[in-house]
């Protein structure tokens, strides 16, 4: 099986040994056993978030394909290897309201508390009350509190201690009604005509997001070649206040003194700033790059497309030659998104 088969950038080479786990007990099973045999193992569902090396995985690769979703009111428990992007769908014509911004977000739900899914003002931590796992340092099933995942902005334990925990299944805990949460996002606000903190009707907000998303390429779709990607390739960079300060001047020397970078500050001091608007800046434009191979979309500066002839070995050139012009230009390391497979990223830059 190669991999660019099973990845939204349709990249990264073969796999020497593959299964398809549909059931929770051969998923476990398939994990044990690659763990038996001290065989690398690498499980993915959706492929929307990986980044596969063109020599492909030197070990086991499981897909996950478990399938279910149990409602009890306002709370549903959903297999790891359920479609995301269905669920919002089936949430909000089920008047279940908090996930319908992450509305067009492509992959599997139980990949969702791995990188902290979130966009448009909302994260799926906000509505995760347990995720069961599988630990692989002892065997043991888990489930785990949303203070044990230990979600931060597009992160969380999964991600920080990467290969420990497959996640089983998914517990949401949502609230019964046919309007929103209050919109956080002045865009999505503005697209749906209200204030920023006012609610609206949950179909209307899940189509004023997949309008945005399809806008900037984000919503996967075979006839747009600017979605075949792995979404925003690099976070938001989160600095503190020195640092933010730092960026300021740099900002205002480099661009003119009434230039000021986005800000978003956090309740702790930190700041995060908009990865998109310091690519652009240091001279990374849409569509930048090799129109058969790697480029940036089109239609957003965050998103790093395959054209169709590209390799990862290509993209992960690109990547670095944007992070290292964002490094040179402004003093900030860009970090990727996607898990990387069979790469580092650059030693003081990540
Ligand atoms: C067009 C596009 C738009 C996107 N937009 C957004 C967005 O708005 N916001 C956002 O946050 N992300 C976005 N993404 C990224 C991606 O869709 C999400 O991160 C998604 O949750 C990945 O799901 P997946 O099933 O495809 O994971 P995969 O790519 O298959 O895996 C990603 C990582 O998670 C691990 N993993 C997957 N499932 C499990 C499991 N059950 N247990 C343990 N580890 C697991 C894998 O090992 C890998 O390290 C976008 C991607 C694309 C292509």
């Amino acid at each position: 099986m190669r991999l660019s088969d099973l990845t939204t950038l349709r990249l990264g080479g073969p796999a020497a040994r593959y299964l398809q786990a549909t059931s929770e007990q051969a998923l476990i099973e398939a994990v044990a056993e690659a763990d038996r045999a001290g065989e690398p193992l690498l499980v993915l569902a959706g492929g929307s978030n990986l980044v596969v090396a063109d020599e492909g995985f030197p070990g086991s690769v499981v897909r996950i394909a478990t399938r279910g979703v149990a409602r009890a009111g306002a709370a549903l428990e959903v297999a790891a290897g359920e479609p995301w992007d269905p669920l919002v769908a089936d949430c909000v014509a089920g008047g279940l309201a908090g996930v319908e911004c992450l509305a067009g977000i492509p992959g599997s739900v139980g990949a969702t508390p791995i990188q902290n899914v979130g966009a448009y003002g909302q994260e799926v931590a906000e509505t995760i009350a347990a995720v069961r796992v599988l630990d692989r340092a002892d065997g043991a099933v888990r489930t785990l509190t949303p203070a044990e995942c230990g979600f931060t902005y597009r992160s969380s334990a999964f991600k920080r201690e990467p290969g420990r925990w497959v996640v089983l299944a998914v517990s949401f805990a949502l609230e019964a009604s046919q309007r929103s949460a209050p919109i956080r996002y002045p865009e999505l606000a503005r697209g749906l005509g209200i204030e920023v903190g006012a609610r609206a009707a949950l179909g209307d907000v899940r189509e004023a997001v997949l309008a945005l998303r399809r806008g900037k390429g984000m919503v996967l779709d075979p006839e747009d070649p600017d979605t075949v990607s792995a979404g925003s390739f690099f976070t938001n960079p989160v600095l503190d206040a020195d640092a933010f300060t730092a960026l300021r001047a740099r900002a205002a020397a480099r661009l003119g003194a009434d230039t000021s970078p986005p800000a978003w500050p956090d309740a702790d001091g930190h700041v995060k700033t908009s990865a998109a608007w310091l690519i652009e800046r240091a001279g990374f434009h849409r569509g930048h790059g090799n129109p058969e191979g790697i480029a940036i979309s089109s239609k957003h500066t965050l998103a790093l497309t395959n054209r169709g002839a590209g390799t990862t070995a290509e993209l992960v050139a690109l990547a670095r030659e944007i992070a290292g012009g964002v490094q040179d230009a402004f003093g900030v390391a860009l970090v990727p998104e996607p898990v990387l497979v069979g790469h580092d990223w650059l030693p003081g830059v990540a």
